[in-house]
C-alpha cells in the first residue's frame, strides 16, 4: 500500500506545499490543488500501487516515491534508515586542538570553559605547553592521522591553537607552526595541514600578526557582537570591558593584510541589533564569520525566548551577508548538506570522531569543553599504543549523531541537524549526559530547515 513515509514532513508555503523526507532530503513542491488531490487519493481505497494514482497527480506521485516521501512497502523506511546508519563515520582523526595554555587573560561572564568561575579556574593548570611536550604532541597527532588511514592527497588536517588564550604561549605556537611547515615536505599525511588560532586578540601585536601571516596561521578572533553594549560580558580579569581594544586589533589585522575571521558569541544584546555587523564588515574587511549560540546551564540561565531569537538572528544575517558574498559557517554547513541531499551527521569535529584535544601537560581528550575537569581526557601523548580509532570513548562520541537517537526520528531537521553540542546537552540539567539533546540547538536546526525549504522555493519560482 502506498502511504506517506514516517520521515515525510509538510511545509506550508505561499500557494504551495513542500513535502520533504528528512533523510532523503529532496523537497518536492506541490501546488495546493495537487496536494489536496494527493491527500484525497491517499485517504481512499485505491492506493495500493503508484499506477492507481489518477493522471492528474501521477507525475507528482512518481516524484514523491522517487524521493521516498511516499513508501510502497512496510520496510522502506527501515531500509533508508539502515542505509544512512551504515554511512555514520567511525573515528578518524584529522583535527587537533592544541591547548597551549589553560590560562586566559579574560574572564567572560558566560565562559563555558569556566574562566569566570574561581573554582573552575583554579582547576586550570598554570603550566603552559613546553617545546618538549609540543614535539611529542606533533608526533602523536601524526600517528593518529596515520592510524585513521585517510587519503593523504585529499585530507586536510587542521591544527587549532586554542586555550585559555593561546597567545599567552606565543613562543611555543610559533615553534609548532614552524615545525609543521618544515615537516610538510617529509610527512605526506600533514602536507595539506591548515593552521589556525582562536584568540581574544588582545595579545596580538603588529610583529605577531606579520609572523603569523608568514607562517600561514589564520587568525580567528572571538567577539560577542558589534558594539560596546553587546560585548559587556567580555571583560578582563579586573572586570574592564575590552571591545575597543579588539577593534584596534581588527584594524591592525586589516592594515597588515592578515584577514582575521570572527567567531561571534551571540549574547542577548548582540541579537538585538542586526545592522552593526554590516558596518563591521565594511570597516574592517572581515570576510568570514562563525556564529555561536550561547550555552545555558543551571548557573547561567538564558530566557526561553533566547534560542529562537538567536536562530532568527543567524538566518537574517545569513541573508544579508550572502548579498555581499560572505557565508556564515554554521548555516553553510547545513546548506551544503541540504543542497547535496547528504545527511549531515555531526555539527562538531568531536562528535564526528575526528578531533583530539591536547592539554598543556600532554593529556589527550575529545572536547575542549571538558578542560576544567578533564572529563573524556582518556590518554596522554606518551602512550605510543593509543589508537583513537579503536578507543571506546572516541567511538561513543562518534555515535552521538541524531540519526542514532530515537527521539530525533520524527524531527524534520534530522538530516541537516548534526545534533549540536553534547557538552551543552550535559550541562543543561542536573543528571543529563552527553547523550541528551542540546535543546538550544534543536530550535536553530528546525528553523534553518524551514528557511532552506522556503528559500529554495523562492529561487525556483523566481526562475
Ligand atoms: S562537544 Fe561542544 S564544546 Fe565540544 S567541540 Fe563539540 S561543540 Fe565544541
Ligand atoms: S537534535 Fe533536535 S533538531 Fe536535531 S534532529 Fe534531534 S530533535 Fe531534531
Amino acid at each position: 500500500m502506498v502511504k506517506l513515509s514516517r520521515y515525510a514532513h509538510t511545509f506550508e508555503l505561499d500557494g504551495a506545499v513542500a513535502l520533504y523526507h528528512s533523510l532523503r532530503m529532496k523537497p518536492v513542491y506541490l501546488n495546493r490543488e495537487s496536494y489536496e488531490n494527493l491527500q484525497a487519493w491517499l485517504a481512499g481505497s485505491f492506493c495500493n500501487t503508484l499506477e492507481e494514482a489518477s493522471d492528474a497527480i501521477k507525475k507528482e506521485v512518481n516524484e514523491l516515491a522517487k524521493f521516498k516521501i511516499l513508501t510502497r512497502t512496510d520496510d522502506e523506511d527501515e531500509k533508508v534508515l539502515k542505509f544512512v546508519k551504515s554511512k555514520i563515520p567511525k573515528p578518524m582523526i584529522n583535527v587537533c586542538y592544541m591547548i597551549l595554555s589553560e590560562q586566559c587573560n579574560l574572564a567572560c561572564k558566560y565562559c563555558f570553559l569556566g574562566n569566570n568561575d574561581s573554582e573552575k579556574r583554579s582547576n586550570f593548570t598554570l603550566e603552559s605547553m613546553s617545546k618538549e611536550t609540543a614535539d611529542k604532541v606533533i608526533d602523536f597527532f601524526i600517528r593518529q592521522i596515520k592510524l585513521s588511514d585517510l587519503d593523504d592527497e585529499d585530507n586536510k588536517p587542521v591544527i587549532i591553537f586554542y586555550g585559555g588564550e593561546p597567545l599567552v604561549n606565543y613562543e611555543v605556537l610559533v615553534y609548532i607552526a614552524e615545525k609543521i611547515n618544515a615537516l610538510r615536505r617529509t610527512e605526506k599525511c600533514i602536507k595539506n595541514t591548515e593552521l589556525s588560532m582562536v584568540t581574544n586578540g588582545l595579545l596580538l601585536t603588529d610583529e605577531r600578526i606579520i609572523r603569523l601571516k608568514e607562517l600561514g596561521v589564520s587568525i580567528g578572533i572571538s567577539i560577542d557582537g558589534f558594539n560596546e553594549e553587546a560585548n559587556k560580558m567580555r571583560v578582563d580579569l579586573a572586570g574592564n570591558p575590552v571591545y575597543s581594544r579588539i577593534l584596534k586589533t581588527l584594524d591592525r589585522c586589516k592594515e597588515l593584510g592578515a584577514n582575521a575571521s570572527l567567531s561571534v558569541t551571540l549574547s542577548e544584546e548582540t541579537i538585538k541589533n542586526k545592522s552593526d555587523i554590516l558596518q563591521l564588515v565594511d570597516n574592517y574587511g572581515v570576510h568570514s564569520f562563525g556564529f555561536n549560540i550561547m550555552m545555558s546551564s543551571e548557573e547561567f540561565v538564558l530566557p526561553q525566548t533566547y534560542n529562537e531569537a538567536a536562530a532568527q538572528f543567524i538566518l537574517d544575517e545569513f541573508v544579508e551577508l550572502r548579498k555581499r558574498g560572505i557565508y556564515e559557517d554554521r548555516i553553510m554547513r547545513k546548506l551544503k548538506a541540504f543542497s547535496k541531499a547528504q545527511v549531515y551527521f555531526s555539527d562538531c569535529a568531536a562528535t564526528a570522531g575526528g578531533q583530539i584535544v591536547i592539554a598543556p601537560n600532554g593529556q589527550v581528550g575529545i572536547c575542549h569543553g571538558c578542560l576544567h575537569d578533564k572529563k573524556y581526557f582518556v590518554a596522554d601523548i606518551w602512550n605510543d599504543d593509543f589508537d583513537a580509532t579503536k578507543d571506546k570513548n572516541f567511538i561513543e562520541w562518534s555515535q552521538l549523531t541524531p540519526i542514532n537517537k530515537e527521539e530525533c526520528q520524527d524531527c524534520p531537521a534530522l538530516g541537516i541537524c548534526g545534533g549540536g553540542c553534547p557538552i551543552n546537552a550535559m550541562n543543561l540539567k542536573n543528571g543529563n549526559t552527553i547523550h541528551d539533546l542540546d535543546e538550544r540547538f534543536c530550535v536553530h536546526s528546525k528553523m534553518t530547515l524551514e528557511f532552506l525549504i522556503k528559500d529554495l522555493y523562492r529561487i525556483i519560482t523566481e526562475g
